[in-house]
Order: C-alpha cells, then structure tokens, then sequence
C-alpha cells in the first residue's frame, strides 16, 4: 500500500442497492483502504444485542434514520481509530451528517452512484444475505450456487427485513429527500463525482478507479 492511499478520504453516496457496497469492496482491496459501512456497523450492533444495537434496532427494522447525534459519535469514533485512509460508504445519510464529517475529517473525493428507482426496487428486493457472514446475493443477478444457501460458509440466504418491497420503498424515497442538500454541499465544495450505476460492476470499477486515481495522483 503507498503512503498516499493511506490518506484518502472518499465518500461514496447511492440509493439503496446502488452497489455501493460492492464498490467500495473493490475500492478498498485494490488500494488498501479500510471500508466503513455504517448500516453494518449498526447490524453487528443489533445481532450482538449490545446498548446500541438495542437504542437502535427499531430504526433498522422500519428502515428510518438513526438519529444523527448517535450515528456521528459511533462513525466519527470508528474514524478516528483507522490509521488508513477509508470509504464511507452509507454514512454521510443527510446534511447533518455531512457537515459533521467535513468539520471533523474533511473528505478528498465524493461518488454518487446512480441508478433509477425502477432499478433500485428490482435490486432490492431480490437481495439475499448470508444469515452467518453476510455475504450479498441476488435471486436473479448473483444467485447462489445452491438455492438459499451461502457459497462461502454454507449458511442460510435470508432477505433483510428492510429489503422488503414496502419498507423498501419508503427506503428509497426517504434517500432521495435526504441526498439533495448533500450532493449540493458537496458540488459546492467541488468534490462531487457522479458515476452511472446501471453498468456492468467492472464497468462501473473502472469508473470510479479513474477518478480515484486521479485524485491519489494530486496529492502527490
Ligand atoms: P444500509 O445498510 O446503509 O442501507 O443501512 C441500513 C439501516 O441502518 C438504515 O436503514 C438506517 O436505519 C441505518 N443507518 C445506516 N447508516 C445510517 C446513517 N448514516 N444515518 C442514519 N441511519 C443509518
């Protein structure tokens, strides 16, 4: 890993199903950053039955927003004890946030991911997740080997209660109210990015690879 991977900061924002998620795996393997996924970070919270997971685990279940002051101790917290650089990805979730984050660890590059509705619903709710180590399938794009059973640890393939069609929706809605103010701060600060989801995942790695790049070779 170079020395100046180590220091980047990105963000990448995109409706539920976007492939974030995906993205930032890749991101984080070809460069060494560590990937921060707040709605894991707040998963592992509610399965361990911890304080947290319990002050928070209706929010997830409805698919509403925990509320900011919670989500930016429990992130700026897991920020701070990275010694990497990272993506972000699921948190900033609305300006609040967003301004919070920038005071405390500005960010270099900011990526939206975009994909329509249309898309985003049929993504959703095909998704499968590996009930033991949290692997994501998709009934259609990514089916398992075996149905509903995970390839890697053989456990079984559940659909996250927020990924059904109803809180879904209201998932995706409550992302386009949220993302405006956000996507215009971050214009504002010259370091929005926009990138077409709706292509292949190499396609869309690529994408986002050569503005990464760019940006690694700048601060140099
Ligand atoms: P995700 O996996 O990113 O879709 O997040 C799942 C759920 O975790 C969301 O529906 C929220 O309830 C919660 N969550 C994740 N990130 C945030 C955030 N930055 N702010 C508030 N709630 C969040």
């Amino acid at each position: 890993m170079s020395k100046n991977s180590k220091k980047l900061r990105i963000v990448l924002l995109g409706a539920p199903s976007s492939g974030k998620g995906t993205q930032a795996e890749l991101l984080s393997q070809k460069l060494g950053l560590k990937h921060l996924a707040s709605g894991d970070v707040f998963r592992q919270e509610v399965k361990k039955k911890s304080e947290l997971g319990k002050a928070i685990e209706d929010y997830l279940k409805k698919g509403k927003l925990v509320p900011d002051e919670l989500v930016n101790k429990v992130i700026i917290s897991k920020i701070r004890k990275t010694k990497k650089g990272i993506i972000l990805d699921g948190y900033p979730r609305d300006l609040t946030q967003a301004k919070f984050l920038e005071k405390n660890f500005p960010t270099d590059l900011v990526l939206e991911i975009k994909i329509s509705n249309k898309e985003a619903l049929k993504r959703i709710t095909g998704r499968r997740v590996c009930s033991y180590c949290g692997a994501v399938y998709h009934l259609k794009y990514k089916p398992p080997k075996k149905k509903g059973i995970c390839d890697i640890c053989g456990h079984k393939l559940v659909q996250r209660d927020d990924d059904r069609r109803g809180i879904a929706e209201k998932r995706l809605k409550l992302y386009h109210q949220t993302i405006k103010p956000i996507i215009k701060f971050y214009k504002r600060k010259d370091k929005l990015f926009i990138i077409n989801g709706e292509q292949s995942i190499k396609k869309v790695f690529q994408d986002i690879l050569k503005i990464v790049l760019r940006k690694k070779d700048e601060k140099k």
